[in-house]
């Protein structure tokens, strides 16, 4: 017997901002499963920035979304049928086939979760790879040392928000925020664990830095591009380092953007640039879980999340995240009874 599911499409490539226009929802019945393969229904489901760059035709480390089919992204669901020996019926897992109420999967692309009492959504957020994504800078690709001035854009997002206590974990001596708006700017401080916040709609962020932490920063995480990586160039000491870990400023931009044009100071100052991508490094991931899941049980850390439910709302939910609306990690709860 099939189940009824539904499935959101990609209709059209967006120019600029997607919009609802671009998708569409789409009924049909996932197939019983066949020997090796699970029917999974999708609890909750990660939204990312990387989708936007998805819906473009053009080669990436993951490849564009296809006109016409569902669209994918990380999920945690529950086994509903199983003809896998590996994994049983009501199982909590972790894939990849998101953006559908259901999913007909191999096994093998199902990763089986120890939930152990926790959200399975934190499986998408902190204990995900946004929380992996800042571990992974901080540690390994612009490692912090303590003591370090260490500033962060994207600052009140699911990757900001946990590179925030990956700092303070490491050591850093102040943590600086960059985000959209004064009220985002101040919960940054006043809730959110940074030393000093900067709103980068208020005015140039170079000289909201500067004012900031005026003696300069060692570590910069990158999660925006353009004019707050120019500030960064400026205000690094010598041998300072940069993990470029994502542009969204660029997400919806049809023309290639200028550079910073102080790169010459690159050189000058013996700065390090890398860029990563997170899928190169799961070996770290029973790393960092270990560690994490120890700040949520300690009370040390709690996830912030910017939850929408329903899978009819899921488009409103990306569309939201590239103009700013989340707070932490952003999600789709799709079944009312989610663990
Ligand atoms: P976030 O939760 O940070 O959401 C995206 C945020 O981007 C929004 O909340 C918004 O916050 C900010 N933003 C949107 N437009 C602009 C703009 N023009 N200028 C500055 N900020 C803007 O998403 P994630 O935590 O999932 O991702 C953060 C970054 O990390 C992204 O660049 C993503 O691509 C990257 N990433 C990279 C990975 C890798 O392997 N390299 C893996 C995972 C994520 P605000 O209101 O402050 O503007």
């Amino acid at each position: 017997m099939s189940t009824a599911s539904r499935e959101i499409h990609l209709t059209a490539r967006p120019s600029g901002m997607p919009s609802p226009q671009d998708f569409a929802i789409v009924d049909v019945e996932v197939p019983d499963p066949g020997p090796g393969e699970v029917v999974v229904r999708n609890d909750w489901m990660s939204v990312d920035p990387s989708m936007r760059g998805r819906m473009r035709d053009v080669p990436s480390y993951l490849p564009p979304f296809a006109l016409g089919a569902p669209m994918e992204g990380a999920t945690i669901g529950t086994v509903t049928a199983s003809r896998a020996d590996s994994i049983a019926v009501g199982a909590t897992v972790w894939h990849h086939l998101g953006w559908r109420d259901h999913t007909l999967v191999k096994a093998e692309d199902v990763h089986p979760i120890d939930s152990g009492g926790l959200s399975g959504s934190e499986f998408l957020g902190t204990l995900g790879m946004p929380g992996l994504t800042a571990y992974l800078a901080l540690t390994k690709i612009a490692p912090v040392r303590p003591g370090d001035v260490v500033f962060i854009s994207a600052a009140a997002g699911g990757v900001g928000l946990v590179a925030a206590r990956v700092a303070r974990h490491l050591g850093a001596s102040t943590v600086v925020g960059s985000a959209g708006g004064p009220d985002k700017a101040r919960r940054l401080v006043d809730e959110l664990g940074y030393d000093h916040a900067i709103d980068y709609t208020a005015g140039p962020i170079g000289a909201q830095l500067s004012a900031e932490v005026p003696d300069g920063i060692d570590v910069y995480l990158d999660n925006v591009g353009g004019d707050h990586l120019q500030a960064a160039i400026d205000s690094l000491h010598p041998h300072g380092l940069v993990a470029v870990c994502g542009s969204v400023s660029q997400a919806n931009a049809e023309e290639p953007v200028p550079g910073p044009s102080n790169l010459a100071l690159v050189t000058r100052k013996r700065l390090t640039l890398r860029g990563f991508i997170v899928l190169d490094h799961l070996d770290l991931w029973d790393e960092w879980i270990a560690l994490a899941r120890g700040w949520l049980d300690d009370g040390t850390f709690t996830s912030t999340t910017t939850v929408v439910d329903g899978l009819q709302n899921a488009v409103d939910a990306l569309i939201g995240l590239l103009g700013g609306v989340n707070v932490g990690k952003m999600l789709v709860c799709l079944h009312p009874d989610a663990p």
